[in-house]
């Protein structure tokens, strides 16, 4: 090990070095920055891709132009932001065309169809070093707009609390492990796994839709249960979590328990929302069907700390299961 390198993990290190108390209404910590700009509320996220790291090499330009932009959208919707404007910021080894055009097509189509303009950035070659070709990096910061009184972040559950999330989970995880060439399934389930990692779809209209509803959400980037963990650390509460009602598609049914927790729970990539409200909003929240996405119950909220994930029998399943972390050992 190099001397002064040591295993701080990723969260660790944000909170050592880069969690000053910053006199803005909510800095480091949540999914976005809130920012107050006279009578209005600036939220602001921003979201690094990077070749090797999130997108392995050779991949679909368009589809990188997409998921660059949806991963920060994806922030935005997490706050209950509306979004307004893009900065996007590059390292490219060379200038090629075809892949600036169908790059740049992927990330308009989205940013169009969120009316969200691209409004500036910065451009710089990525150097080769030891002879190598330098990675492709991707950094996008999103802005967008927050109904000042309705703010929800990761610090408003409550005891009592219902815990929800949209849509299913695991599908970009199994994706990865596809494209490693660790396991395969059947071509529809497959190509719907490929399309769940390369082209997630950020829950703008409902992260909006929930706003005056949910008393906390988050984004699902690193992992159900890490991301869950998020909301339970800064809110202060402990949680269940019901395994059997964790929404995830039929391909998993084809693989042991272990392995499905593994990609459901702490796989990663979803980009789907957890959210928590009160019983008294249930209806409400049924009645939501924004853009056809499910909204499934998976858990309570409840005092003191921790969280317990239990089998439809009730009992404890005791997962050792590791989020997403930049430098946990092994990553
Ligand atoms: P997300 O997955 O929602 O993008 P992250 O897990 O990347 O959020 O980051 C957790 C929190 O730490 C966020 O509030 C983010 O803004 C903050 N953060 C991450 N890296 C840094 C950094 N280098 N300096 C300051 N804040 C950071
Ligand atoms: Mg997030």
């Amino acid at each position: 090990m190099t001397a002064g390198v040591t295993a701080l993990s990723e969260f660790a290190l944000i909170a050592r070095f880069f969690s000053r108390p910053s006199g803005e209404r909510q800095g480091v910590g949540d999914d976005c920055a809130l920012i107050d700009v006279g009578a209005q509320t600036l939220a602001i996220t921003t979201d690094m891709l990077l070749e090797g790291v999130h997108f392995l090499s050779g991949a679909d330009p368009e589809a990188l132009g997409h998921k660059a932009l949806a991963v920060n959208l994806s922030d935005l919707a997490a706050a209950g932001a509306r979004p307004r404007c893009f900065l996007l910021d590059l390292a490219l080894p060379q200038a090629d065309e075809a892949w600036l055009e169908a790059f740049s097509r992927g990330m308009y189509a989205l940013a169009e169809e969120h009316a969200c303009a691209l409004v500036g950035g910065d451009t710089t070659r990525a150097p080769r070093i030891n002879g190598a070709r330098g990675p492709v990096a991707i950094s996008i910061t999103a802005i967008g707009a927050v109904d000042r009184e309705h703010y929800r972040g990761r610090s408003g559950a409550a005891a009592g609390d219902d815990i929800w999330v949209s849509g299913r989970f695991g599908e970009a995880a199994l994706a990865l492990a596809i494209r490693r060439g660790q396991l395969d399934v059947p071509a529809p389930y497959r190509e719907a796994c490929l399309q769940r990692m390369d082209r997630p779809t950020p829950r703008v209209a409902l992260g909006l839709a929930l706003v005056g509803l949910a008393t906390s959400a988050i984004d699902v980037s690193d992992g159900l249960l890490g991301d869950l963990g998020h909301i339970l650390e800064r809110s202060g509460v402990s949680a269940e979590l019901w395994w059997q009602d964790v929404p995830r598609s039929e391909v998993f049914l084809q693989l042991d328990v272990a392995l499905q927790q593994k990609f459901v729970l702490a796989g990663g990539d979803d980009y789907e929302l957890i959210f928590t409200a009160r019983p008294a909003d249930r209806d409400a929240i049924r009645a939501l069907a924004v853009g056809g996405v499910g909204l499934t119950r998976i858990g309570r909220i409840g005092s003191g700390q921790g969280l317990r994930l239990l089998d439809g029998d009730g009992s404890i399943i005791e997962a050792t299961l590791q989020s997403f972390d930049h430098f946990a050992s092994g990553t």
